[in-house]
C-alpha cells in the first residue's frame, strides 16, 4: 500500500502516521522529521533548510525532490510507504509521479485530513515534540509524565515554527501552495477526506475503514 497523508499544519498527520505505521507496518516518511534531523546534525541540507523552516516557509522543491527520491529507493519502501508532509506543492506531486512511474509503482490513496483554522492554531500552539518523532499536546494529548516522551523518555520541546508568527505564516503558505493538491488528487480519484476534528482514536478508526475499503 502506497499512501499520502495530506492536510494543513497541525491536522494530526504525524499523530495518525505513528498509528498507521504500527498497525500496517508501513514505513512513515516525514519530510519535516528528515529536515529537522538534518538541522540537528548540521548537514549542508540542514543549513540550507533552516531559515525557511523557522520562518514557516517551504523549503525549495529541488531539495525536497532529492530527499524523497533517495528515501523511496530504500529497501523498506518496496512493500509500501506512507508519505507525511510530502508533496506540498504541485511540482513536488509531479516529481513524485515521475519517480513512481520509473519504479513501476503507483499511489493507492491520498488521505486528506481536514481541520478548521481555529482548531489548527490551538493544536499547533500546544504541540510538544520529541526527537524520536512523537508529538504531544499539552491539553489534548499530554504525555504520561510532564515534558517527557512516553515512547523513548526523551525531553519534549516546542518547535520554533510552533510560535505564533510562524504558525500564521504556515497556514497562509498551506492555503496558497499545498491546498491546490486537494483538487489535483481529487481529479486523479485518489482523494479520501477524513474529518480530522474528531478524537485521535476515532480518526484512526475512520482511516482504517478507508484503507480496508481500497
Ligand atoms: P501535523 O503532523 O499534521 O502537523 P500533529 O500530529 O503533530 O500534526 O498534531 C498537531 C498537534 O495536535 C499535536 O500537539 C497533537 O498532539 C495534537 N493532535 C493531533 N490529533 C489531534 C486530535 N484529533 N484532537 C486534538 N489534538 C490532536
Ligand atoms: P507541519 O505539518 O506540522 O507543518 P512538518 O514537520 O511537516 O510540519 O514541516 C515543517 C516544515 O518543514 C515546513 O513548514 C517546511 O518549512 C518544511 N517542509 C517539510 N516538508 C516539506 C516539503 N514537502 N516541501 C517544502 N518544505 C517542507
Ligand atoms: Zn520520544
Amino acid at each position: 500500500m502506497n499512501i499520502i497523508l495530506l492536510g494543513p499544519p497541525g491536522a494530526g498527520k504525524g499523530t495518525q502516521a505513528k498509528k498507521i505505521e504500527e498497525y500496517y507496518s508501513l514505513p512513515h516518511i516525514s519530510t519535516g522529521d528528515i529536515l529537522r534531523e538534518n538541522i540537528n546534525n548540521n548537514t549542508s541540507l540542514g543549513v540550507k533548510a533552516k531559515s525557511y523552516m523557522s520562518r514557516g516557509e517551504l523549503v525549495p522543491d529541488e531539495l525536497l525532490i532529492t530527499i524523497i527520491k533517495d528515501r523511496l529507493s530504500k529497501n523498506d519502501c518496496s512493500k509500501g510507504f506512507m508519505l507525511d508532509g510530502y508533496p506540498r506543492t504541485i511540482p513536488q506531486a509531479d516529481a513524485l509521479q515521475m519517480i513512481l512511474t520509473e519504479s513501476n509503482k503507483k499511489l493507492d490513496a491520498v488521505l486528506n485530513i481536514a481541520v478548521d483554522d481555529e482548531e489548527l492554531i490551538e493544536r499547533l500552539s500546544g504541540r510538544r515534540m520529541c526527537k524520536c518523532g512523537a508529538s504531544y499536546h499539552v491539553n489534548f494529548n499530554p504525555p504520561l509524565k510532564d515534558g517527557v516522551c512516553n515512547v523513548c523518555k526523551g525531553q519534549l520541546y516546542q518547535r520554533d515554527d510552533d510560535k505564533p508568527e510562524a504558525i500564521k505564516n504556515r497556514l497562509i503558505v498551506y492555503k496558497k501552495q499545498t491546498q491546490p493538491l486537494i483538487d489535483y488528487y481529487n481529479r486523479k480519484k485518489l482523494l479520501r477526506t477524513i474529518d480530522g476534528s474528531k478524537e485521535i482514536s476515532q480518526i484512526f478508526e475512520d482511516i482504517k475503514s478507508v484503507l480496508e475499503a481500497l
